[in-house]
């Protein structure tokens, strides 16, 4: 959990990067798949630039590496992946420049939609002009998905269930006088099948799929968007039934008349309206589907979600123990398994994984199964797999001074023996010392079971695990020699104390539970807003304070106490550098907690 200061590398890099524009390939992914890659630990790296986002991804072979690039108004699930895999980014401050900039875009875009509509208006060209503004936005293709490909969401399966019936048929619908709804809104983190959903509708049918990418709509020259969405309805309407599928709907579907930040925002809402004028554009037994997809429901403006729009909401979440097993099933179909594969087992292996990662799972494991030239996939690969796609990629070949390494096993084993000690603190799998991703060395720890709700006690276990690298530090090299290992550490255990007191009620000090601080939506990065007396924040921050402080000392005391585990462990660490369940409890003992 020691998470470096790359920027200066990072700098020369991109020294390098724009120094040698040639070799670099650039693609396009949407913003779920950016951050599924960014999950997996593929894309390093990541620069935010307003809406731009850009990420360097592997290179393959001797090629150049692959500069990702996406555009999402919402970064904070990125923001989120990247804290908890400890990715450093950078994000750029809008340039003085820009006002200036704008103008002369705006000027630029004036002249080529003037020319457009002399074009237009002289009749030359006109479809040619038409595809230039559409092409991107209208795909269009028949699917071979089916239910049977999806699984772990039944609820989400069953509430989509019968727009296949009703796009099979519209016509006995009509005569019945029932009414289905036109637009399903699915809402979801990534990677958990909201399009695979959606595209198993339209294969159930056996209907066309259109599919768009709402950031795709979002083009420089205000107008663009709008025609996009225009001919995207126009098309869909000609192939009816079909099923229109948007993804990352809060692209443009953000709350209208907020702040305003310049000619993107003018683009966005002609979108956003002329998608609300098409949607009122037909009816509802045309047999035309809208879905869309966005993981930031509380975003979007109110108008797309009124009824006769996207008023029915199916939650496509993240699978249980139940659904990871079947969907690892899923993705062995066209695999060679051996045949002891218990995936009960290899389910419980991966808790909090979205089938995105469940599916990478698969694949890494045939992968590394194949690099030893086994006949089958055995457990083993699965969980090799497991802790490559939890945890990043190995950078075997990373040099890393030996004092450094020192701290990292130092620090490392401190979070271990507060964990391995602290009653109701997620098991210890491993603790390394080999890098991954941007960690300099990690310590591996999952509870058995999907934790749904939290107990105070959990939360306090998990504070003091991660207050354990620092305090190790200190105990070992003295408060003078303390590094900046720990910043992510400190970053989240102050957030969960925040939370704590804040959001969970979970302090008697402050009188009978309640939340202080007005978030709109649940979304822990979202700045809360100051709802409470001067007083009242005097007092918050003094429980808060008092909160850490008494994990801080129970494990400052443990480690003090242990502090020959802590010295034997951090040898066993650096000989071996790694360290499994089994061999940390042969230096600790079983797990025995005594810290309450
Ligand atoms: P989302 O649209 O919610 O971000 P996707 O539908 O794009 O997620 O999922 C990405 C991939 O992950 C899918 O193509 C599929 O292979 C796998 N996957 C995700 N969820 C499931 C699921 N519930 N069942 C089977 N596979 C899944
Ligand atoms: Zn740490
Ligand atoms: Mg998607």
């Amino acid at each position: 959990m020691i998470k470096v200061l790359l920027v200066l590398i990072a700098l020369i890099f991109l020294t390098f990067l724009i120094a040698t524009p040639q070799g670099t390939d650039i693609k396009n992914v949407s913003a779920s798949e950016f951050i599924s890659s960014v999950e997996r630990g593929d894309i390093k790296d990541v620069t935010i630039d307003g809406d731009h986002i850009t990420g360097t991804g592997p290179s393959v072979g001797t090629a150049a590496p692959t500069e990702y690039v996406t555009y999402s108004s919402d970064k904070s699930e990125l923001i989120r992946v990247m804290h908890e895999k400890h990715i450093v980014y950078r994000e750029k401050q809008p340039s003085s420049l820009g006002p200036v900039f704008w103008v002369m875009l705006g000027l630029l875009g004036l002249l080529v939609i003037g020319s457009m509509l002399m074009k237009k208006a002289s009749g030359a060209n006109r479809s040619m002009v038409k595809r230039t503004i559409s092409n991107k936005a209208t795909l269009h293709h028949t699917v071979n998905v089916s239910f049977k490909d999806v699984a772990g969401i039944d609820e989400a399966v069953e509430e989509v269930r019968d727009l296949v019936t009703f796009l099979k048929e519209p016509k006995r619908f009509q005569t019945l006088g029932g009414r289905m709804p036109k637009g399903i809104l699915l809402v979801g983190p990534p990677g958990n099948g909201k399009t695979l959903l959606a595209r198993a509708v339209a294969g159930e049918a056996g209907v066309p799929f259109f599919s768009a990418d709402a950031s795709s709509f979002v083009e420089m020259f205000v107008g663009v968007g709008a025609a996009r969405v225009r001919d995207l309805f126009e098309d869909a309407k000609k192939r009816a039934p079909c099923i229109i599928f948007i993804d990352e709907l809060d692209a443009i579907g953000k709350k209208r008349g907020g702040l305003s930040n310049g000619g993107g925002d003018s683009e966005r809402e002609q979108t956003l309206n002329q998608l609300l004028i098409a949607m009122d554009g037909f009816s509802a037994n045309e047999g035309i589907i809208l879905m869309a997809a966005t993981n930031r429901p509380e975003t979007l403006d109110s108008a797309l979600t009124r009824s006769g729009r996207l008023d029915r909401q199916v939650v496509v979440p993240r699978p249980d123990l139940r659904g990871r097993e079947k969907i690892l099933k899923i993705h062995s179909r066209d695999k060679v398994i051996a045949p002891d594969v218990d995936f009960v087992i290899a389910a419980r292996r991966t808790t909090g994984m979205s089938g995105a990662d469940l599916e990478s799972v698969m694949n890494e494991a045939a992968l590394h199964a194949g690099k030893l030239n086994k006949p089958a996939i055995e457990l083993a690969d699965i969980e090799h797999a497991c802790k490559k796609v939890q945890l990043g990629v190995e950078r075997k070949s990373a040099v890393i001074p030996e004092t450094t390494k020192k701290v990292v096993s130092v620090h490392e084993c401190g979070h271990t023996l507060a964990g391995w000690f602290t009653v109701e603190a997620d098991q210890i799998r491993e603790v390394t010392i080999v890098p991954r991703g941007q960690a300099l060395g990690l310590t591996w720890s999952m509870p058995d079971e999907d934790q749904v709700l939290l107990s105070k006690k959990q939360l306090l276990a998990k504070i003091q695990l991660l207050y354990g690298g620092r305090i190790a530090e200190q105990v070992v090299f003295g408060p003078e020699f303390i590094t900046t290992g720990a910043s992510n550490d400190l970053e989240r255990l102050s957030k969960i104390a925040k939370g704590m007191v804040k959001t969970y009620g979970m302090c008697p000090e402050l009188g009978p539970p309640q939340v202080f601080g007005d978030t709109e939506s649940g979304f822990v990065f979202q700045e809360s807003r100051k709802d409470y007396s001067d007083k009242t924040e005097a007092l918050i921050d003094d429980q808060v304070n008092k909160l850490l402080k008494g994990c801080y000392d129970q494990v400052l005391q443990l480690l003090t106490e242990k502090r020959d585990l802590l010295d034997k462990l951090t040898a066993a660490l650096l000989d071996k550098e790694s360290l499994g369940q089994a061999e940390i409890e042969a230096i600790l003992g079983p797990r025995n907690p005594i810290l309450a």
